[in-house]
């Protein structure tokens, strides 16, 4: 075996707390709306909006704000008042002020690997966010390379890990199938599925093709026994 020469780590989700948070907001959102439809169904209004303006906002926040708004003005045929508008806009405040919470063994983990391998960050969402909850972390020194990414293809890990020497010595770690494991598998790339008990629906995959390559386990610890035996 050639062993691995970089390892990559998706952010949220994967090293600290971030679905919650939009879970808990789209709660209230809908409490704010509940005399304008069933939680159900603005839920998939909600994400048809997301989904729909991702090519014009990015993933994060702040398109998530708007899509609310969005989705507000749709169900009430324009009728929305002002001051839930308003609400919704503090709870997106509300989100990019919230402190992060790093998972359980993620420090120890991190700085066992630093040590052995050169770490990438790999990560979507709004720039000033991820680089706040990077800061924030205390994760920071831990990584030789920082990427905030709009999103996260074939491509963009063939990209990354052109730069440490190919895919092929790469493996790419993260909760979601969708934008870390399948598209880093499809670059030849290693990964590690760690699961959340949190995924976004858009970030869902029915059906995930069987490699050598795929990894999965339930605690970001045992990655170290996992990237030992590649
Ligand atoms: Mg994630």
């Amino acid at each position: 075996m050639a062993g691995l020469s970089v390892i990559a780590f998706d952010a949220d989700d994967t090293l600290w707390h971030n679905e919650r948070f939009f879970r808990l907001s789209q709660q209230r959102f809908q409490e704010l709306l509940a005399a304008h439809a069933e939680p159900d169904q603005l839920a998939a209004r909600l994400l048809a909006a997301e989904t729909r303006n991702l090519a014009l906002y990015g993933f994060g926040i702040k398109g998530f704000t708007l899509s609310m708004i969005e989705t507000a003005l749709e169900i009430t045929d324009r009728r929305i008042g002002a001051d839930v508008i308003g609400e919704i806009l503090d709870m997106g405040r509300e989100m990019l002020r919230h402190p992060i919470e790093v998972f359980d063994g993620v420090g120890e983990t991190l700085a066992t690997l630093a040590a052995r391998y050169p770490l990438v960050l790999i990560t979507k969402g709004d720039l000033f966010d991820q680089e706040r909850k990077l800061a924030q972390s205390g994760l920071g020194e831990l990584f030789t390379a920082v990427e905030i990414v709009s999103d996260k293809t074939a491509a963009t890990y063939g990209r990354i890990f052109g730069r440490f020497g190919g895919a092929s010595g790469a493996l790419m770690a993260g909760n979601s199938l969708r934008s870390d494991i399948l598209p880093a598998l499809a670059a030849g790339a290693h990964a590690v599925h760690i699961p959340h008990d949190l995924t976004w629906d858009y970030e869902r995959v029915e059906d995930v093709p069987p490699s050598p390559r795929l990894h999965l386990t339930d605690d970001i610890r045992k990655i170290i026994d996992i990237i030992d035996k590649i």
